[in-house]
């Protein structure tokens, strides 16, 4: 086999692009100065690692010997797999390695707007808050509610039964026998919504995930809830969101996933206080990013190898 010319869509930890060094030289998007140069030269690509650049039929076509797209990450849905599959390019991820990273980075959110961190953190900066009235109930004994369980959502589970709170998850696809001996299963998401102090999306984006959280979903959560989002923003209908919050139907909110990446200041979750707002970070772990390079490259040379 011929050595293999691989597209960095973005930058990733070298130790993958390392790894395969012996059989392939990577090429960084940034070689390309308009999306119409990176086309016209697709066909020299036998494989692409891709965070979450968009990687689309229009590409894929253009792409006449790619033989995998491989995924640094978990959820594929910048992935055109349906084009791929019809031209024979498998389609690969890294699962799990980077579900702790994200775990941590779902209960950091939710700790941090569960005991009001930013409104308490302006009272000190802006010195009106000598001491900070707000009380806030223990976190002790809630219930967190997962939408999903899978990689992600059981590390929270494992993580949040440490802190002392229940643990109740909606995941159609999980059987009773798969999950920890303290998780409860509920069957409806109006279920989980209603029963859960806390709500933590950890499901894919697909069709059936799609605004599946929205203001009916909302609605149920008591006045004291909050939701948190690390997995994808086209989970939760985000006007639903603000309107709940707007009209006091929620605590707070912990998102690091936005549909089109981070919003602009103009817009309404700003003018919520207790909103802790990330630039999709959940898996910037060293750990996680170091695996995930690995991991990615090794699907390049698995491929390769035959
Ligand atoms: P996973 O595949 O291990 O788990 C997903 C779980 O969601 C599965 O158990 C599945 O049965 C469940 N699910 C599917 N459809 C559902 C539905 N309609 N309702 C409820 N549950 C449903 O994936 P994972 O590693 O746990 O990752 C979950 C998602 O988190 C990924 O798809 C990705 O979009 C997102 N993610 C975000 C970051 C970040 O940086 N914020 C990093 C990694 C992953």
């Amino acid at each position: 086999e011929h050595e293999w010319t691989v597209l960095l869509p973005a930058e990733i930890h070298p130790a993958g692009p390392e790894s395969i060094a012996d059989i392939a030289t990577t090429v960084s998007r940034g070689e390309y100065e308009t999306r119409a140069n990176l086309l016209a030269d697709a066909d020299r690509f036998d494989a692409v690692i891709t965070r979450t650049e968009p990687i689309d039929g229009e590409f894929i076509a253009a792409a006449s010997d790619l033989e995998i797209i491989s995924k640094h990450g978990v959820g594929y849905d910048n992935i055109d797999v349906d084009t791929a599959t019809e031209n024979g390019v498998l389609v690969t991820n890294t699962p799990g390695v980077n579900s702790r990273a994200v775990a941590e980075h779902a209960i950091t959110l939710l700790l941090a707007v569960r005991r009001r961190l930013r409104p308490a953190d302006g009272a000190v900066r802006s010195g009106t808050g000598e001491r900070y009235d707000a009380v806030t109930d223990q976190f002790r004994n809630d219930t967190v509610g997962l939408y999903g369980y899978g990689d992600i959502g059981s590390e929270v589970a494992s993580v949040v039964s440490g802190l002392g709170m229940d643990c109740l998850v909606y995941d159609p696809y999980v059987d009773e026998s798969d999950l920890a001996a303290q998780v409860t299963k509920i069957d409806s998401v109006a279920g989980l919504f209603d029963r859960a102090d806390a709500v933590s999306v950890h499901a894919p984006l697909t069709p059936e995930t799609r605004a599946a959280i929205s203001e009916a979903e909302l609605r149920r959560l008591a006045p004291s809830g909050i939701l948190i989002n690390t997995a994808r923003a086209e989970i939760v209908d985000l006007n639903a969101l603000v309107s709940s919050l707007e009209a006091g139907e929620l605590s707070g909110a912990g998102i690091d996933v936005f549909a089109e990446g981070p919003p602009s200041r103009e817009h309404p979750l700003f003018e919520y206080e207790n909103v802790v707002l990330t630039p999709h970070i959940g898996a910037q772990t060293t750990e996680s990013l170091t695996a995930m390079s690995r991991r990615s490259a090794n699907n390049v040379r698995s491929v390769y190898d035959g």
